[in-house]
């Protein structure tokens, strides 16, 4: 059913009887023209792209828990383009003016907010990198902009502006269109449009190992049984190095957790997204009122998705050096997702070394906000066997070539991008 002012009055004149399931929970096939596992955002997006853009529409998406269950439901929901690195700055811009009108394209309240995205610098060096950062987003044609110390202040009052700051802001960088989106929606409205399209959906449906013909991958074993397919798409986030390995490949890539915080509901006081430059700290208000903030990965390797302690106190203690009314705030949950963090930050969108195999990866930090460019990236390196112009620089080999895109000039350090 198609969503509208008219369907709500239907539906709430004759009890919300008739609003159906958003997708179909079906058997799997014996076999399918694509698998792609991993029902994230990136899979669901690129299961959709798949059936609207190439046409390509007898594909299944297994994912082995539930829709939303990793870290597509569990980060922070900054969405931004302001990047500087030839091959990130391209891809991030597609993604933002395809967030732009994704509400619209699905049918579906991806409650995507232009609320802006500040990046304060706290030092002289910091503020002239971040204005060379803007030069070169505005030369691309991406909206950026240079904030005095003095203009910050008039619109984030609440930082810590006193003598004693420990890290006094200096200025900003700004991207007004940059925001949030409401990341469950995102999931399910990409379900819905893949399911309507005509893409099996399959939860609680493990990818236990590959299926191969001579080198060609030509299917996947489940904990639902064996499925046979043309082409096999990975898009599994923190669990790629653990994927790959089934099909006997080394990734470059660590997974590493991070965590998000919720404080209790106050009236508005943040309206915009806030990065804190002398740390690793950022947050933004949601729309039920709660302040929803992170910081820097956990340190200690794990798939649990809990978090640990020490890093609870290290965000904390950043956002109240930022903040200072953040101390008299209530901290409700906390917890934690597996990131795919590859060795220069950037990710990866690529054919692998195996015929059939094809691999989305090393998101980092950033993969909710290229969750609709990675789609469609992704679903044209499927559909075509080659790359899509603006995902060209994401290959898998450029670890072995050196040619990596290190945005942060931060070296093979998975903590430091
Ligand atoms: C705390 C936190 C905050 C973040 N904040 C932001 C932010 O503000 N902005 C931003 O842009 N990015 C952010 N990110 C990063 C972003 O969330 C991720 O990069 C992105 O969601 C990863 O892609 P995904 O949505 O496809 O991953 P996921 O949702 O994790 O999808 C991968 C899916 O694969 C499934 N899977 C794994 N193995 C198998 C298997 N063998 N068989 C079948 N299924 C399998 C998993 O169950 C999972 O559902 C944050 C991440 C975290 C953890």
């Amino acid at each position: 059913m198609r969503y509208s002012v008219a369907s709500v009055i239907r539906e709430a004149l004759t009890g919300n009887t008739g609003w159906g399931r958003a997708w179909r929970d079906p058997e799997p096939k014996p076999a399918y023209d694509v698998l792609v596992v991993g029902g994230g955002g990136h899979g669901l997006s690129t299961a959709y792209y798949l059936a609207e853009e190439h046409g390509i529409r007898n594909v299944a998406v297994l994912e082995k828990g539930w829709l939303g269950g990793g870290n597509v439901g569990r980060n922070t929901t900054i969405i931004r383009s302001n990047y500087m690195m030839d091959g990130n700055t391209q891809f991030y811009e597609l993604s933002m003016k395809l967030w732009e009108g994704l509400s619209h394209e699905l049918n579906y309240n991806a409650m995507v907010s232009h609320r802006g995205v500040f990046n304060l610098a706290h030092t002289p060096a910091q503020y002239d990198a971040f204005a060379y950062r803007g030069n070169v987003m505005r030369s691309n044609g991406i909206d950026a902009e240079i904030l005095s110390r003095e203009e910050v202040r008039r619109e984030l009052p609440y930082l810590d502006f006193s003598e004693k700051a420990r890290f006094p802001v200096y200025g900003a960088l700004v991207q007004r269109r940059g925001g949030t989106a409401r990341h469950d929606a995102v999931a399910w409205g990409y379900a819905r449009g893949a399911d309507t399209r005509g893409v099996d959906i399959i939860q609680n449906c493990e990818v236990t190992g590959f299926i191969r013909e001579g080198d060609r991958i030509v299917g996947v074993e489940t904990t639902r049984g064996a499925i046979r397919a043309k082409k096999v798409a990975m898009a599994v986030a923190g669990h790629s190095s653990v994927l790959a390995e089934k099909a006997g490949m080394r990734l470059p890539i660590e997974s590493h957790l991070l965590q998000a915080f919720v404080s209790e509901s106050i009236k508005p006081l943040i309206d915009t997204v806030i990065t804190f430059g002398a740390g690793h700290f950022y947050i933004s208000q949601s729309d039920k009122g709660s302040l929803v903030f992170g910081g820097d990965l956990d340190g200690y390797n794990s798939y649990a998705q809990r978090g640990n302690l020490p890093i609870v106190e290290h965000v904390l203690t950043e956002g109240k050096a930022l903040i200072p009314c953040l101390s008299r705030l209530r901290m409700l949950r906390h917890w934690a997702g597996v990131m795919d963090m590859s060795m220069d930050g950037s990710p990866i969108i690529d054919l692998t070394p195996i015929p059939g195999l094809y691999l989305n990866t090393g998101w980092c930090y950033g993969g909710f906000k290229a969750v609709p460019g990675s789609g469609w990236c992704f679903a044209y390196l499927i559909a075509r066997d080659e790359p899509h112009p603006v995902a060209a620089k994401f290959r898998l080999d450029r670890f072995r070539t050196g040619r990596p895109i290190d945005e942060k000039g931060a070296g093979p350090v998975p903590g430091h991008h």
